[in-house]
């Protein structure tokens, strides 16, 4: 029988797809939840073809030069690519692939969930309800914002940037956008409206939602003068990644009431969150649960496959990024 290409993962992933990856390759992956930590990664024998990390999973410059000689392509799971040092995987001659797309609809529905879930403070008042303090309702006290039809800051206009968008329509809130380009095609066909500059579009939104990709030019995006240049009722939500935010600064901000809340989905320093933020009543904080139902995260699988696939065959990857 004729040998299958060698791939290894760090992670198991759906069953269906684990399934399906066995019968064309011979695989390497964790046998249970556990991830494989980078001793065992390293421990990949020569005539490993593709590696395959998650978004979760950091392949800095020197994991790349230690990768065994036959690595062809890092195949990731996840869109984000700031996990990755591309200029090392390029200098070495490898092709990265990420799974964009299919993954758009579950991370815009959760930036509108903790758009809606910290506008009217839900959390909290959850809490309340559970802990037993709850006296029942009153017509005042411990009041949220109304969300519909306040104005949407969407920072990064790009797949998810536009899916929320979209969904932004049914709370009849009318969007500004902040892009390095201009997207005159949406600005006609959603109604969104172009900031020249970031300044603008944070004195201009009540709620502001990050969906730019993590780069040196995005680092900190929004600092301690950005988060002053907010509205005091304005709330802050990143579902794209946690350095997009200086998060020592949004602590203080948050507690002075320079903004009114924020909800998160990424953090700075995964796992960890910056001290004081946990306690803080104005915030809705998720665990980096973005794309993570069930049918996107096997969708993501499967698209992991499509690009391994093509790479191994000698065809070009639909996703390639390197
Ligand atoms: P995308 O289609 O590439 O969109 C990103 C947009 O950001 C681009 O359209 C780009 O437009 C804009 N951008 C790039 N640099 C910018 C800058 N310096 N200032 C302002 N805008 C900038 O990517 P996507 O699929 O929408 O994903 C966006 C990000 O979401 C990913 O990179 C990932 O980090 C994050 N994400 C998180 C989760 C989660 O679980 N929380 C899940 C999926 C994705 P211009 O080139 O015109 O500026």
């Amino acid at each position: 029988m004729e040998s299958r290409p060698q791939i290894l993962l760090t992670r198991r992933w759906a069953k269906p797809v684990m399934k399906a990856l066995n019968e064309s390759y011979e695989v390497t992956a964790p046998t249970g939840d556990v991830p494989f930590a980078r001793t065992e990664i390293l421990k990949a024998q020569d005539g490993i073809e593709a590696f395959c990390p998650t978004a979760f999973d950091p392949v800095p410059a020197d994991l790349i030069a230690a990768l065994p000689e036959s690595v062809r392509l890092i195949a990731s799971f996840g869109v984000g690519i700031d996990h990755i040092d591309l200029d090392a995987a390029a200098r070495r001659g490898l092709a990265v692939t990420n799974t964009p797309d299919v993954l758009t609809d579950d991370t815009a529905d959760t930036a509108i969930g903790l758009m809606l879930a910290t506008c009217r403070r839900f959390w909290e008042r959850e809490k309340t309800l559970r802990d037993g303090l709850w006296a029942g309702p009153t017509p005042g006290g411990a009041l949220g914002t109304k969300m519909t039809g306040k104005t949407l800051g969407i920072v990064g206009l790009g797949r998810i940037g536009h899916a929320v968008a979209r969904r932004a329509r049914a709370f009849d809130m009318p969007v500004v956008y902040y892009s390095r380009r201009r997207d005159p095609d949406a600005e006609v066909s959603l109604g969104l409206v172009w900031c020249e500059t970031l300044a603008e579009l944070l004195g201009r939104a009540d709620i502001v939602s990050l969906h730019c990709p993590l780069t040196e030019a995005t680092h900190h995006l929004i600092d301690r003068a950005a988060l002053a240049a907010m509205k005091s009722t304005a709330f802050l939500v990143n579902t794209g990644r946690g350095a997009l935010v200086d998060e020592a600064a949004l602590v203080e901000a948050l507690r002075d009431g320079a903004i009114a809340g924020a909800g998160l989905d990424v953090y700075e320093f995964e796992p960890r969150l910056a001290p004081g933020l946990a306690e803080l009543e104005n915030t809705t904080l998720l665990p980096h649960i973005g794309s993570a139902t069930r049918e996107t995260r096997e969708a993501m699988a499967w698209r992991v496959k499509e690009n391994l696939d093509a790479y191994l065959a000698g065809q070009e990857p639909k996703d390639r990024v390197v």
